[in-house]
């Protein structure tokens, strides 16, 4: 069967409304900006796969168009979409359900329909614990470092509650505004000056801020004179793109186990087209077209 050969494709809201495809059963990934997800590639690649007969496409939503694409959703071509950066915590109010996850996260990332009612998942979660199943021995009972306090630190902290952490200190720009709590674990929110003194004991530590995302690949969350603090760790960094970003190569230079965030971003993918489909990706295909495309 000829694979991942279809070409995707990115529209406005207005272009995608008034285009034909609009007229035939699709998913899509809603986003501002959006041009840079690797969304439609691969979910559109699982979906030939299984020759389900949809297309996923990437829309490029502008805030004034919230409200024209809250009505799109009841549409029967409508079948599911991803929501990502600046939207996540936008659309929570509109779904007729949650998922307990995305209760619990406050945030969701998909949505899918289900008897003609909105559902409001969060799988980023699924997809942020997925890589750390192997690590869960060095992981239970101890301390994470996790830099950045938005969306997706709200999905690791669930993770990390799942996976029997105990302590989470996040480290934050503005720690007196950007408090993250939990009712499971032992949780503190601190400064860029402060992280190093709660270093030593930590087992791993986690990048969700953008530092070091393309085309800033010369950024990290930590200097260079504090990366031996990361030695022997495990250190995951939820940007796949660059697949080695500055955070991990400054965590391999001291012998730490590295995870990049392409296993999350295919992950929570293939959780979200569980849901609306029933069925799950060819994930080793997906990984090595995904890693041609980063290239
Ligand atoms: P977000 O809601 O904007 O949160 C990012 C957080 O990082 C902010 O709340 C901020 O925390 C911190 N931050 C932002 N800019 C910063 C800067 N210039 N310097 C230092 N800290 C900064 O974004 P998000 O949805 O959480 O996504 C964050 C990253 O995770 C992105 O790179 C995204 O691509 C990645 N991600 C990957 C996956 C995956 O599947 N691999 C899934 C979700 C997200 P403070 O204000 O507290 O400092």
């Amino acid at each position: 069967m000829p694979l991942f050969k279809r070409t995707t494709m990115t529209f406005s809201f207005r272009e995608f409304k008034n285009s034909k495809k609009a007229k035939s059963p699709h998913f899509f990934v809603v986003g501002n900006p959006i041009e840079h997800s690797l969304s439609p590639v691969m979910h559109q690649a699982a979906l030939d796969f299984h020759g389900i007969n949809a297309e996923y496409h990437a829309i490029n939503l502008a805030q004034a168009e919230i409200s024209d694409f809250i009505s799109w959703l009841n549409r029967d071509e409508f079948l599911g979409c991803n929501i990502t950066i600046p939207y996540k915590n936008q659309f929570i109010e509109v779904v007729d359900h949650i998922d307990d996850y995305a209760r619990e996260a406050g945030v969701i990332n998909t949505i899918a329909k289900s008897e003609h009612k909105l559902i409001g998942h969060n799988t980023d979660i699924h997809g942020f614990t997925a890589p750390l199943t192997q690590y869960a021995d060095r992981i239970e009972g101890g301390r994470v470092i996790v830099f950045g306090t938005g969306g997706a630190a709200k999905a690791v902290k669930i993770g990390l509650e799942d996976l029997g952490v105990e302590e989470i200190v996040f480290v934050s720009r503005s720690p007196e505004k950007s408090i993250v709590n939990s009712d499971h674990v032992w949780v503190e929110t601190v400064s860029y000056d402060q992280w190093q003194s709660y270093a030593d004991e930590a087992c791993m530590f986690v990048n969700t801020t953008p530092l070091g995302m393309s085309p800033n690949i010369d950024r990290s969350p930590i200097s260079d004179l504090d990366s031996e603090l990361l030695e022997s760790k495990i250190c995951y960094d939820l940007i796949y793109n660059p697949i080695q970003s500055k955070f991990l190569q400054q965590a391999d230079k001291f012998g730490a186990t590295t995870i990049n965030g392409l296993d999350m971003l295919i992950m929570q993918g293939n959780r979200s087209f569980e849901i609306w489909t029933g069925k799950t990706f060819p994930i080793n295909d997906i990984k090595k077209l995904l890693i041609n495309r980063l290239k």
